[in-house]
């Protein structure tokens, strides 16, 4: 289970337990991009709902059982998240939702709820409508918008919180990521640890935020952009690239100020070298376009072939808004 302190105290997790003291529904959404995260959100609402103590404790022999999956009361479907199919969700919770329960509750684990095809969210329509007392469904989900508004209607809803970066750096120093990696991933992980554990565990990343900087030092003139354009191509991995390149130039606007604020403190005198170059107006407005290339690319993949036009405009910008 990863961030689980800060999840327990998060403001998803509150409302979760406001629900479990009171009175649990019986269908939840729980809203996220990052997978691990609504992972370790799962296991603690199990330990919450049947622990002994009745906080989730870890130690009693009902949170054991939810951490070592034993409990006999917990069902999972799609642990690896992929499509899920018609006959998931029947061998999976159909066929077993009305069996009485062995302890108190029977609580079903969606993941990546998104992922099932309209047949079976429609097929899992039915168990909703009408649910069997003492059973609650969880459904993980990334899309919101793949979900079925019959089905979305008939659940509650819980938004996972976005974690300041500190908070996540911290986490990943904690599992051994070397400082390095841990405050790129941290930045790039818009707020989201199972991301940043993920970033930071990728080799090809540090090298990447490398490259990142190169294309700053090589852009200089008009004449250099076929050249930039080309130096990215080569890369391995062009998005993330441009990930790296909005962080760099936020770090290189914040070094403008405060370079106590700074994301990448240990490359502090390249950042504060390449940001000479730049006016804090023209800095704003690159981390502007590099945002809103990444938003575009994000829902279009072919995003990458208007790199040229994103290295043309910060160009533009820089010429414009000098001192
Ligand atoms: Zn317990």
């Amino acid at each position: 289970m990863i961030f689980k302190d800060e999840l327990t105290n998060s403001k998803a997790f509150s409302q979760l337990k406001k629900d479990i003291k009171s009175r649990l529904g019986h269908a939840y959404m729980i809203v996220s991009f990052d997978d691990a995260l609504t992972d370790s959100f799962f296991t603690l609402a199990a330990m919450r709902i049947y622990c002994e103590r009745g906080t989730g404790c870890g130690e009693c022999a009902e949170c054991k059982k939810v951490l070592h999956s034993t409990h006999s009361d917990i069902f999972h479907i799609n642990e690896k998240g992929e499509k899920i199919k018609v006959e998931d969700i029947s061998k999976g919770l159909i066929d077993t939702v009305n069996v009485k329960h062995l302890v108190n509750r029977k609580l079903y684990f969606i993941h990546r709820a998104d992922l099932m095809l309209p047949a079976a969210q429609n097929k899992l329509l039915k168990t909703l409508e009408d649910p069997p007392e003492d059973v609650t469904i969880f459904l993980g989900v990334a899309n919101e918008s793949s979900m079925l508004a019959t089905v979305a209607s008939r659940v509650r809803k819980i938004y996972m919180d976005s974690f300041d970066e500190d908070a996540i750096f911290n986490f990943l120093v904690g599992q051994n990521i070397p400082e390095e990696a841990a405050s790129v991933a941290a930045a790039c992980s818009d707020g989201m640890p199972g991301r940043a554990l993920t970033l930071a565990k990728d080799e090809e990343y540090v090298a990447l935020y490398r490259s990142a900087l190169e294309v700053f030092k090589k852009l200089q003139k008009s004449s250099d952009v076929l050249a930039v354009e080309s130096f990215m191509q080569k890369t391995s991995n062009v998005s993330k690239l441009v990930d790296l390149m909005a962080i760099v130039a936020r770090d290189m606007l914040v070094s403008k100020n405060d370079k106590e604020l700074m994301l990448s403190k240990h490359i502090g005198g390249e950042i504060v070298s390449l940001a000479d170059g730049y006016s804090e107006l023209a800095l704003a407005k690159i981390a502007g376009l590099i945002n809103n290339f990444r938003k575009k690319q994000s829902v279009n993949v072919n995003g990458v072939a208007c790199l040229d036009s994103l290295l043309f405009s910060i160009l533009e910008v820089r010429h414009k808004w000098q001192r």
